[in-house]
């Protein structure tokens, strides 16, 4: 399978290449160049396998030419082996229409783990047949983090450097980081805020000296590895729910737009998703834009849901090009002038391309807390602020009543227990197997924000790109 960039400006790879580089030379975001379709018989076949067959099934046409199907499979055993539930991604019913889909049963209690735990073996699978070495920088507010560094601890030809801002992020967030002692780990609180760190990992991408070194790489959701993993628990849910004979809506909480679109992929792919709903806290800019055509930022107002409290979300731009008809150079463009002027009107082909598949609604706090109330109340369900976001514009929307609607639960409740508190009573305790969290020794190093002090330290513990 061939990827190109959303910008069309940069050379084809085939996975091995995309995943490698995360985003592409002319600043696009990869995407397969064509999408592989299952037919109805085959979708039929995959109902009752375990997670990592269906796994393994769902994504070999995406990785073919840089993995055999048995590599593919026993890479899939060995990320799901390490999850917590049996089914790997159980779901749970509400009521007679709704459903969760619980994405937090991996290593930190957050859905990014589905994708990173594969991440994670698909990049020490492609260095040791390279020979060569990556070094990952990365930003985080919280669960992208952890989840990354669980992932590539102790693998071999990887070096990771996390910046979180110091005493900017929960106790259990940093600890879920802090307290993975492995060679590779390199965890960094910086002075500053989440986009002081941000903007020095950016920075650092186009830093000549750098690069020139270090084969420097991304973890987070322009990677177009991660959203493939993320396919195949619409599958698994959709299957448990009468698939390919049956169709099944999704609520997704939304940031960046990378597990939403993970859902179009498998749309593209046949499963008969009847309708994505992308659910957004009051920070909105997606829902303003599938509503209103209006993609333009604002200042970000922090909420009870970090995960998804953003200006601009970057897999938004994949729906772009591919609804909008694939033109990468007029999405080049249209990205110029976004990038200029942080506003932007999607054209009527997107919009119309987006309108088939695509509703959202947005929920304020109070919203948040009744429906994390209400799956407890009337589920005896505990769900975290980020979940119940989507919850919210699950049961708000107007589908049709014969359709099971499944809302994505993104993060563990007990990751963040105060919102959970403060709507059910109830502080919900962390599972066992992450229980001795808090008397786990810590490490980081402190650092000032500035760019040449991140710098300095990353070139004296990274290792040279071959
Ligand atoms: C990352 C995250 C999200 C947002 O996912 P995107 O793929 O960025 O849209 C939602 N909820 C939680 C708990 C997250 O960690």
């Amino acid at each position: 399978m061939d990827y190109i960039s959303t910008r069309g400006g940069a050379p084809a790879l085939d996975f091995e290449g995309a995943t490698l580089a995360g985003l592409a030379s002319d600043g696009g975001l990869y995407l397969p160049r064509h999408w592989p379709r299952f037919s109805e018989g085959e979708i039929a076949a995959m109902a009752g396998l375990p997670y990592a067959e269906l796994a393994t099934r769902v994504m070999l046409p995406f990785v073919e030419g840089s993995l055999t199907e048995e590599e593919l499979r026993a890479l899939c055993q060995q990320a799901y082996g390490r999850f917590s539930h049996d089914a790997v991604t159980p779901l749970v019913q509400l009521d007679e229409q709704q459903w969760l889909l619980e994405l937090f049963h991996g290593p930190t209690l957050a859905f990014k783990d589905v994708a990173l735990q594969l991440l994670g073996l698909l990049f020490e699978t492609f260095l040791s047949r390279r020979k060569s070495n990556l070094t990952i920088i990365g930003a985080t507010s919280g669960d992208t983090g952890s989840a990354a560094i669980d992932a590539v601890a102790g693998r071999e030809g990887v070096d990771i450097f996390m910046l979180h801002p110091r005493g900017r992020v929960s106790e259990v967030q940093r600890r879920q980081m802090t307290t993975v002692r492995a060679p590779n780990v390199h965890n960094i609180a910086i002075e500053g805020s989440f986009d002081d760190a941000q903007a020095m990992v950016k920075r650092m991408f186009g830093d000549q000296g750098m690069t020139s070194r270090f084969n420097i790489g991304a973890v987070n959701s322009i990677n177009w590895a991660r959203l493939m993993a993320q396919v195949v628990y619409y599958f698994a849910a959709a299957l448990q729910l009468g698939a390919p004979h049956r169709q099944v809506a999704f609520s997704v909480p939304t940031g960046n737009f990378g597990d939403v679109f993970a859902g179009y992929v498998s749309a593209q792919m046949g499963l008969p998703v009847a309708q994505l709903i992308v659910a957004t806290n009051v920070n909105d800019i997606l829902h303003r834009a599938l509503s209103q055509g209006d993609y333009s930022t604002g200042i970000v107002t922090p909420t009870a849901t970090p995960s998804m409290d953003i200006q601009i979300s970057s897999n938004f731009e994949r729906l772009l090009f591919d609804a909008g008809g694939r033109d990468g150079k007029a999405l080049a463009e249209q990205m110029r002038g976004f990038e200029a002027s942080k506003a932007m009107q999607l054209t009527n082909t997107q919009r119309e391309g987006a309108a088939g598949l695509f509703t959202s609604a947005r929920a304020d706090g109070e919203e948040v807390l009744q429906a994390l109330r209400w799956a407890y109340d009337h589920a005896g369900e505990m769900i975290d602020p980020h979940t119940a976001v989507g919850l919210h514009a699950a049961r708000t929307s107007e589908i049709d009543r014969a359709i099971p609607v499944v809302t994505l639960a993104t993060a563990h409740p007990a990751k963040f227990p105060e919102a959970v508190e403060r709507a059910t009573g109830i502080r919900p305790a962390l599972p066992s197997r992450v229980g001795d969290l808090f008397a786990r020794e810590e490490a980081y190093t402190e650092l000032p924000g500035e760019y040449e002090a991140v710098r300095d330290f990353v070139s004296q513990h990274a290792s040279p790109a071959a």
